[in-house]
């Protein structure tokens, strides 16, 4: 079984081929107006993302996800900085997947339950929600 991405709202696979399929808009402006596309690199902390050349994704800018079939924001619930997406590993477990939406900052969290796997050298920024949880 491979791994997949799924939306948490629409349950919608995100993932097609190597590429993990998001849209983004920068804060503040509107997504129908501003959206892109993204196409993330699936592997966990890994950060390579590609999208169009006339889209310039700027370092330390804060983008809104959503997902590309129901729109829905994909924000995560334990910072307000993080993004989140399921997750299911090749063994068939569901985690959740929460990383930074500020363009270049490198940190995610694999979650399932109390358990919390962080990936990137960013990660350390975000802990403390987790310390707040109890969960680190
Ligand atoms: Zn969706």
């Amino acid at each position: 079984m491979k791994y997949n991405y799924t939306c948490p709202y629409c349950k919608a696979y995100l993932l097609i081929e190597n590429r993990l399929i998001l849209t983004a808009c920068k804060e503040g402006e509107d997504i129908n107006e501003h959206g892109l596309l993204l196409l993330m690199n699936p592997e966990i902390g890994n950060y390579e993302t590609l999208h169009h050349k006339e889209v310039k994704v700027v370092a330390g800018e804060k983008y809104h996800f959503h997902c590309p079939v129901c729109q829905h924001k994909l924000q995560s619930d334990l910072n307000e900085n993080l993004v989140m997406v399921n997750y299911t590993d090749e063994k068939g477990k569901h985690f959740e997947l929460h990383f930074s939406r500020v363009a270049g900052q490198k940190s995610t969290y694999k979650i399932m339950g109390r358990s919390v796997e962080t990936f990137g050298i960013d990660a350390p920024h975000y802990l403390d929600f987790m310390n707040l949880m109890g969960m680190a």
